[in-house]
């Protein structure tokens, strides 16, 4: 590492007065606000098999919807369920089922 790379790792600017404040000190010396920490790695990405899961929990959600929706009678529930919940819950459980077919796919090809 340089001692310019050195002088920019341990200098960062302030701010909100611009100027150069040591970068252990949280607070700008020459103006007392805050300065916050800037981090330069990547953003962490998404886990590995998170549309898996996200796939199966839309589906078992779908499933659990569907099943309400059906029973809605000898389930005694103080609401009536509209017939249309049936078909979305089933869109949903088709979209889950989808979403763990790309996951799966796009993890055995990676
Ligand atoms: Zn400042």
């Amino acid at each position: 590492m340089s001692s310019f790379q050195q002088s920019i790792a341990s200098v960062r600017q302030c701010v909100y007065c611009g100027k150069s404040v040591p970068s252990n000190h949280p607070h700008c010396p020459h103006c007392r606000e805050v300065v916050p920490k800037v981090r330069l790695a990547p953003a962490p990405t998404a886990v590995k098999g998170g549309q898996i899961r996200r796939g199966f929990l839309y589906m078992l959600l779908g499933l659990v919807i569907h099943f309400v929706a059906l029973r809605s009678d000898s389930l005694n529930l103080p609401f009536s369920v509209n017939p249309t919940v049936t078909y979305l819950a089933t869109m949903l459980f088709l979209g889950g089922l989808g979403l763990a077919l790309y996951g799966f796919v796009s993890k055995v090809t990676a």
